[in-house]
This record gives C-alpha cells, structure tokens and sequence, in this order.
C-alpha cells in the first residue's frame, strides 16, 4: 500500500520512456543502468506498446508539426519501457543526463549521444516541465503502480 500520495510527489518526478528504437536493440540495462548511476530512483516501471491513438494522445502538442505522423508511428512500432523516476530536480536533472533532442548535438556521454540513432529515433524521452511530468506519470501509471520510498 502506497502511504504517500503522488501529488506530494510534485517537482521531485520525472517521465521516461525508453523508445523502440532503444528497446529494439538491446538497450534497456544499460540505459536503466546510466540512469540509476545519476542518482534517479525507479518507483514506477513497465514494458508496454502504445497504440497509435494513445502515442498521439501522448504527442498531441506536436500534432501540428510536420514529423507528427512520422513520430507517431514510430513510438507506436514497438515495445516501450516507461519509468517513473524520483529525484530531487528529477526533470532539470534528467533533461542533462539524456542530450539534447537531436543526438548530433548531445554531449559526450549523454544517453542520446551513447544511444540515439537520429533526431527521431532518439532512444529516450523526458518530461519537459513538472507540470507535464506529473500528467505523463499517470497517462501510463496508476497509483497502485507507483511505489514511493517510505523515507520521501
Ligand atoms: P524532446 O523533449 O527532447 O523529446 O523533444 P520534442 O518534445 O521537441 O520532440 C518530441 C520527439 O519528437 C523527439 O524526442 C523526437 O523523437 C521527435 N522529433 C523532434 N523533432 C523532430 C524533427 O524535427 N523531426 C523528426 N522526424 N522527429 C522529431
């Protein structure tokens, strides 16, 4: 049983996914490993395929942009780990850690450098805001699945 509710959890979690193109290729340990090295606690985790209703439901703020449809199908093209993650500045943090969003201009050991493949295929996303962390936290959790240290 969860004591603590996730609304205490504000400003302190943070949304990852490991895309398709990452779990395709062998590398979600690694990826969790970089992760859990930075200093994030996992309190939430699982392996799912996004439809494509739901991936454009996720993206829906690019739905006017013109890699929308490329974008979708892609995030819709196979398995996704996502993770819920804690930490203190977890989405400033997180956003450091994983480089910038086009893996050619990613710093040197940033997860997109070590595992993005292109601009798109980007092998990992996280939230760009608290408010929208906390929105993707429970677009692919419930609060039964998400587990809270007892000491946060
Ligand atoms: P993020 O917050 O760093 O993930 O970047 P954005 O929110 O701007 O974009 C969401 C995702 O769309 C990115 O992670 C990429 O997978 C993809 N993306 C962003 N820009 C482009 C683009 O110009 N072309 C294509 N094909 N995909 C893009």
């Amino acid at each position: 049983m969860n004591m603590i509710d996730i609304d205490h959890m504000f400003g302190k979690i943070t949304l990852s996914i490991i895309k398709p193109d990452a779990v395709k290729k062998g590398h979600i340990v690694p990826i969790l490993s970089e992760i859990i090295h930075a200093g994030f606690n996992i309190i939430a985790i699982k392996m799912t395929e996004l439809s494509i209703k739901s991936a454009q439901i996720f993206y829906a703020e690019h739905q006017k942009k013109l890699f929308f449809e490329s974008l979708i199908k892609f995030m819709s093209s196979g398995p996704i780990v996502s993770v819920i993650l804690e930490k203190k500045n977890a989405v400033k943090d997180f956003r450091v850690l994983i480089g910038n969003t086009n893996p050619v201009y990613a710093k040197k050991g940033t997860i997109r450098y070590l595992y993005a493949t292109s601009l798109e295929e980007n092998a990992i996303h996280g939230s760009d805001s608290d408010q929208n962390a906390f929105k993707e936290c429970l677009f692919y959790f419930s609060h039964r699945e998400i587990f809270f240290k007892k000491d946060l």
